[in-house]
């Protein structure tokens, strides 16, 4: 497995890395559960702490020059990328803030004795994270994890691994001791090893189906506790009230955000007949106006897609669904850059037969369904293998409320695009994973629950 970075404007490759060795590995397990055992009765928490704190400030201070590593890496608008780094840098403040009372003992009544549940760490944490949100997707699990006192290895995305290794060299200088989070360069068989080594107590991935099918198999065949945040196809439920100004303001962030390439960013858009039209046209009108081009430049609004990989995976499914019936209602041109760049389209006309029904379109492809009845569009938005982040959009939040609890999802928003934050639990059920990260149920996802009881 090659770990290099290869721009996605100019199609170069800027950097190379090496296989990491048995030798590393063993090195980051032997680091990683020396700390383990420091910090298992829970010693050390105000310590790090301070290395959360600092490693939020040298985010902050370094936001341009992180975020360009992340947009040669993987192509994002570099605006995007300065907002992920922002994101990250909340994240510090937030978990500095809450560890305290989210690890405190709790105690539990019991007329027989006294109890209380400690919560402590339980041991070196696998992590395989994607390229999508290069440092996003690190930091929701290192962050909390790190507070915790569950030391880090990392296996990033073989197309970033100049983000990973910046993240890492930061954690470090923000004083996290060795073995806190180490970044490895390793293949899949490394990473079977790894999750098999008695030291290493959980697993975590964010990645697709397939990736986290064979990750969460290797995790099972060792009895090593896991969560999975996979991949979505999710809706976009718009309710016949819905304002069609204050939808088209989001429509182009709820899909075209990353290059479409965010496990929650809508993806079927559910739209009743009175607006049907009119809300393609506004879409249309939408993906017509941006600007494909040099990501570093701020003036560009749609960046390449990652990789050249990835491009060709997404007309792959663009033609197959054409092929069983999908009408193109806009985009599906080449683009004239050397860019891995995906015209925005719009598909209508896409049956339950049709192979692509079920699938994740993860790019700058909009699927857009009509609907009469609103009991028929909610079973097509859980008419999924999926169920990550959909959205409910319409003047009546009262009704939207009601929608959105009958609609099958980790995560559903009101008259609003999918979003991140520190506070929100993030997850998916079905075939998009389980457990969450972020939150209090994030911070929680691989803590030791230590009951104590004490006989009277
Ligand atoms: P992917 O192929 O599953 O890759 C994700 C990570 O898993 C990479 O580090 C990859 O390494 C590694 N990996 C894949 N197969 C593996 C195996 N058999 N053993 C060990 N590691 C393995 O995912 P992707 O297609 O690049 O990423 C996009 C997917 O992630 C989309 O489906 C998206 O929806 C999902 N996603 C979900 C969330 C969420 O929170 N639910 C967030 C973001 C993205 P290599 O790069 O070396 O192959």
């Amino acid at each position: 497995m090659a770990y290099k970075t290869t721009n996605p404007y100019t199609n170069e490759v800027e950097k190379e890395y090496t296989q990491s060795s048995p030798q590393e590995v063993e090195q980051a397990l032997a680091a990683g559960h020396k700390l383990y055992q420091q910090w298992r009765s829970g010693a050390g928490l105000a310590e790090r702490k301070t290395v959360i704190t600092k490693l939020g400030q040298l985010l902050r201070e370094r936001r341009t020059a992180l975020a360009e590593i992340m947009t040669r890496d993987m192509g994002k608008l570099i605006g995007e990328a300065e907002g992920e780094v922002d994101l990250c840098a909340s994240f510090c403040d937030y978990y500095v803030q809450k560890a305290d009372e989210f690890l405190a003992p709790e105690p539990i009544y019991t007329p027989t004795g006294n109890a209380y549940v400690l919560k402590q760490a339980s041991g070196i944490i696998m992590a395989v994270e994607p390229w999508n949100f290069p440092f996003y997707q690190i930091a929701r699990v290192f962050i909390p994890n790190f507070l915790v006192g569950n030391p880090m290895i990392l296996k990033d995305a073989s197309n970033c691994p100049t983000s990973a290794q910046a993240f890492a060299d930061l954690v470090a200088e923000a004083g996290a001791p060795t073995g806190s989070l180490t970044n490895l360069f390793v293949d899949y068989d490394q990473v079977g090893e790894i999750i098999a080594d008695k030291r290493v107590q959980g697993v975590c991935l964010t990645g697709s189906e397939r990736g986290g099918k064979a990750v969460a198999t290797e995790a099972a065949k060792n009895l090593k506790k896991n969560t999975m945040e996979l991949g979505g196809n999710d809706a976009f439920l718009v309710l016949p009230d819905a304002d069609i100004d204050k939808l088209a303001k989001i429509i182009p962030a709820a899909r075209l955000y990353n290059a479409g390439q965010v496990c929650t960013s809508s993806k079927r858009f559910i739209v009743p007949d009175n607006l049907y039209d009119e809300f393609l046209s506004r879409a249309k009108e939408a993906f017509a106006n941006v600007k494909m081009g040099d990501p570093l430049d701020r003036t560009t609004t749609l960046a390449p897609m990652n990789s050249q990989r990835a491009k060709e995976k997404l007309q792959k499914q663009v033609d197959l669904a054409i092929e069983n019936g999908a009408h193109v209602y806009y985009g599906n041109q080449p683009v004239d850059l050397p860019g891995q760049f995906f015209m925005p389209t719009i598909l209508t006309d896409i049956s339950k037969d049709n192979p692509v029904f079920d699938q994740e379109l993860f790019g700058p492809v909009m699927v857009v369904y009509k609907y009469h009845d609103l009991d028929e569009a909610i079973a097509l938005a859980n008419d999924s293998s999926f169920g990550l982040g959909n959205t409910v959009f319409g003047e009546d939040v009262q009704k939207a409320r009601q929608v959105a609890a009958k609609i099958e999802a980790g995560m559903t928003w009101i008259n609003a695009g999918w979003a991140s934050l520190p506070e929100l639990p993030f997850g998916g059920i079905k075939h998009s994973g389980y457990g969450r990260e972020l939150a209090k149920q994030g911070i929680l996802s691989f803590v030791n629950e230590h009951l104590v009881y004490e006989a009277e």
